[in-house]
C-alpha cells in the first residue's frame, strides 16, 4: 500500500489523479490532499479519499475551511498556507506525490518533495522549467524519483530504452525526439483574428479537459515551448536533439526515433488518467479508466511544422532555453502574469507573447545558482511584466474590452 499526497487535488490533474486512485484502493491510500481555495471541493474530495490531512494553501481560508470539515465531521487534519503543502510532500509517511499546483507556486511544495527523496509524480512543469538544474540535482542527491506526468514526457519515457542513461542519446541508438502537440484551438484561424480571441475560446481545447493557464499555454504554443525545456531537463537532452511537430488529433503523444530508422510513438486516447495510471504504477501497469483506442474512428492522422508567426511564444521558449536558466525563469513569470492579465480581459491574446518578449528584452542575463535566486528571479520578471502591461497602449485594451 503506497500514501499519497496530492497537491493540487481540486484541480484537472488532482481531480483525474483521485479518479485513477479510486480504482484502486488495495494499492494506494491518500495522505494529503491540497488546494488554493476551492474548500467545497476539498471537501467533497476528502470525503471521498478519507485522507489524513487537507491543506488549503491560501491562509485567509482556514477558519472556514476549519468549520466546514468539523460541521461534516471529517477527521482529517485540516492545515494552511504554503508551508502546509511543503510539511505534507515530505512527511516520512508519503511514498508517493503528485505535484499538480499550477504555475510558480509549485516549485517549493515539488521541491520540498524530491529533496526528501520522494516518488515524485510531475505535473507542474513550471518547476522544473524555473529551477532546471538545481532540480535536477537535487532529485539525484536525494535519490528522488522523478516520473513525468505531462503526457508528452511520459510518452517519450515510455519509448526511451529501459536502461536509459541522462543525456546520452548517442549510446542508445537515439536520433531524435518528435514532441507532440495538437497546435490548440487556433490552428487553422486566420491569424488577422487572433489578436481578437476571447479568453473563454482560448480555453476550449479540441482534445484535452484541463485547467485554465495551461489552455491558454496551449492556445498560444507557449504549452509546447515550456515542455521543450521540460523535455531537455528531464532527459539531459540538447536543443538540436528535440523536433516540436503538430499533431492536431492528439493520439500520439509524442516519438522516440532510433539510428535504424525506428520510431517508437506512444498512442492512446487524449485522456491524462493514462500518464497517471503509468507512473502511479510504473514499472507495472495498472487499469486507469480510459477507453481504448478505435482505430476503425482514424481515419484522419496528421502532422505539420509549427508557423512562427502563429505561435511566437514557442519560439520564445526555445530561445530562452538556449540563453539560460535566467531566461527561462523570467519567461515562465511573465508568461503567468501575462495569462492572468489576458483571462482578466487587461490584453489581447497575441499581446501574451509581446509582453513575454519585451521582459525577456528588459532582463540581463544574470546568475540562479540557489533557490533564493530564483525566486527574487521569478519576482523581478513578475514586477516588469506588469509595468509592461500597464504601459501597452489603450486601444488594443480597449479592443479585448469590447
Ligand atoms: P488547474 O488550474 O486545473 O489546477 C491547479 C491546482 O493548483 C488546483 O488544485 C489549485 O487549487 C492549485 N493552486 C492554484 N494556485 C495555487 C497556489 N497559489 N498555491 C497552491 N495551490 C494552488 O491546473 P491543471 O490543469 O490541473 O494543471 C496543473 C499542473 O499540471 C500545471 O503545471 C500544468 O501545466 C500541468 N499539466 C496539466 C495537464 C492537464 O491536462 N490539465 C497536462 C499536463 C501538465
Ligand atoms: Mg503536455
Amino acid at each position: 500500500m503506497q500514501k499519497i499526497s496530492i497537491l493540487g487535488a481540486t484541480g484537472s490533474i488532482g481531480k483525474n489523479t483521485i479518479d485513477v486512485l479510486r480504482r484502486h484502493p488495495k494499492l494506494f491510500s491518500v495522505y494529503a490532499l491540497t488546494a488554493n481555495n476551492n474548500i467545497e471541493l476539498l471537501l467533497q474530495q476528502a470525503r471521498l479519499c478519507s485522507p489524513e490531512y487537507v491543506v488549503i494553501a491560501d491562509p485567509k481560508q482556514f477558519k472556514q475551511a476549519k468549520k466546514l470539515f468539523s460541521e461534516h465531521q471529517l477527521t482529517c487534519e485540516v492545515l494552511a498556507g504554503h508551508a502546509a503543502l511543503a510539511q505534507v510532500a515530505c512527511a516520512p509517511e508519503v511514498d508517493v506525490v503528485m505535484a499538480a499546483i499550477v504555475g510558480a507556486a509549485g516549485l517549493l511544495p515539488t521541491l520540498a518533495a524530491v529533496k526528501a527523496g520522494k516518488k515524485v509524480l510531475l505535473a507542474n512543469k513550471e518547476s522544473l522549467v524555473m529551477s532546471g538544474d538545481l532540480f535536477i540535482q537535487a532529485a539525484n542527491q536525494y535519490n528522488a524519483q522523478v516520473l513525468p506526468i505531462d503526457s508528452e514526457h511520459n510518452a517519450i519515457f515510455q519509448c526511451l530504452p529501459t536502461d536509459f542513461k541522462y543525456g546520452e542519446l548517442c549510446s542508445s541508438g537515439i536520433s531524435k525526439i518528435f514532441l507532440t502537440g495538437s497546435g490548440g484551438p487556433f490552428l487553422t484561424s486566420p491569424l488577422s483574428e487572433l489578436q481578437h480571441v476571447t479568453p473563454d475560446q482560448a480555453c476550449a481545447h479540441p482534445n484535452w479537459d484541463m485547467g485554465r493557464k495551461i489552455s491558454v499555454d496551449s492556445a498560444t504554443m507557449m504549452n509546447k515551448g515550456l515542455e521543450f525545456i521540460e523535455a531537455r531537463w528531464l532527459f539531459g537532452l540538447q536543443a538540436s536533439d528535440i523536433q516540436v511537430v503538430l499533431h492536431p488529433q492528439s493520439i500520439i503523444h509524442s516519438m522516440v526515433q532510433y539510428i535504424d530508422g525506428s520510431v517508437l510513438a506512444q498512442m492512446g486516447n487524449p485522456d491524462m488518467r493514462t500518464p497517471i495510471a503509468h507512473a502511479l504504477a510504473f514499472p507495472e501497469r495498472i487499469e486507469s479508466g480510459v477507453s481504448p483506442l478505435d482505430f476503425s474512428q482514424l481515419a484522419n492522422f496528421t502532422f505539420a511544422e509549427p508557423e512562427a508567426e502563429r505561435y511566437p511564444n514557442l519560439i520564445l521558449a526555445m530561445q530562452a532555453s538556449n540563453a539560460g536558466q535566467y531566461a527561462t525563469t523570467t519567461l515562465n513569470a511573465a508568461n503567468e502574469v501575462a495569462v492572468d492579465a489576458f483571462l482578466q480581459g487587461q490584453i489581447g491574446f497575441m499581446q501574451i507573447a509581446q509582453v513575454n518578449e519585451e521582459c525577456l528584452q528588459q532582463t540581463s542575463p544574470h546568475n540562479l545558482d540557489t533557490i533564493e535566486a530564483v525566486l527574487e528571479s521569478d519576482k523581478s520578471a513578475r514586477r516588469l511584466s506588469m509595468n509592461i502591461i500597464g504601459n501597452l497602449s489603450q486601444p488594443a485594451m480597449q479592443r479585448v474590452g469590447s
